[in-house]
């Protein structure tokens, strides 16, 4: 098994919709960004991509590019949960907490845990979003920008043949 950290922060902008989790939620500014700026799935994708050790959503979708321009971050989520089955990991999963002072997000939390495991095809109970504020501390508390931040538990069959075999036998049962 490997755990996998992920981190991201994007700034508020006028004019930009604002997308989390593959939601668009309704607000006065958006995330400004190459892609559609969805800080909480950057956050999850660098997580997954972390735990492999197969670098991060940088290196793989360059802001550079014009192909990833107003992309869904979504989208390319799927592409990074492919990447991992190829290499011979699944996504055990995922705990992620998106630290914004507005809008509340509470009632869209389920949709995005909804989208976030359809696109890596999870069961929607692996997936795990919470939301906090920073009590009006820093740059999330002036809503000068979103941050989003995640862990992820990935495993090979291996480590689920290893675990099968240890319950079989009892060991490690005390
Ligand atoms: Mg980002």
């Amino acid at each position: 098994m490997r755990i996998g950290t992920g981190y991201d922060v994007h700034r508020l902008a006028e004019g930009r919709r604002l997308i989390l989790g593959g939601v668009e939620i309704e607000h006065d500014r958006g995330l400004d960004g190459h892609s559609d700026a969805d800080v909480l799935v950057h956050a999850v994708m660098d997580a997954l991509l972390g735990a492999a050790a197969l670098g991060d959503i940088g290196l793989h979708f360059p802001d550079t590019d014009e192909a990833y321009r107003g992309v869904s971050s979504i989208a390319l989520l799927t592409r990074v949960g492919e990447l991992l089955n190829d290499h011979g990991w699944f996504v055990e999963n995922i705990d992620a907490t998106v630290i914004a002072q507005r809008p509340k997000l509470r009632p869209y939390i389920d949709r995005m845990r909804e989208n976030i495991a359809e696109a890596l095809d999870l069961d929607v109970t692996q997936v795990s979003v919470k939301a906090t504020t920073e009590e009006g501390l820093g740059f999330t508390g002036s809503c000068e920008g979103i941050a989003a931040q995640a862990v992820c538990l990935i495993a090979s069959p291996a480590d689920v043949h290893s675990r099968n075999a240890t319950f079989d036998t009892g060991q490690g049962i005390c």
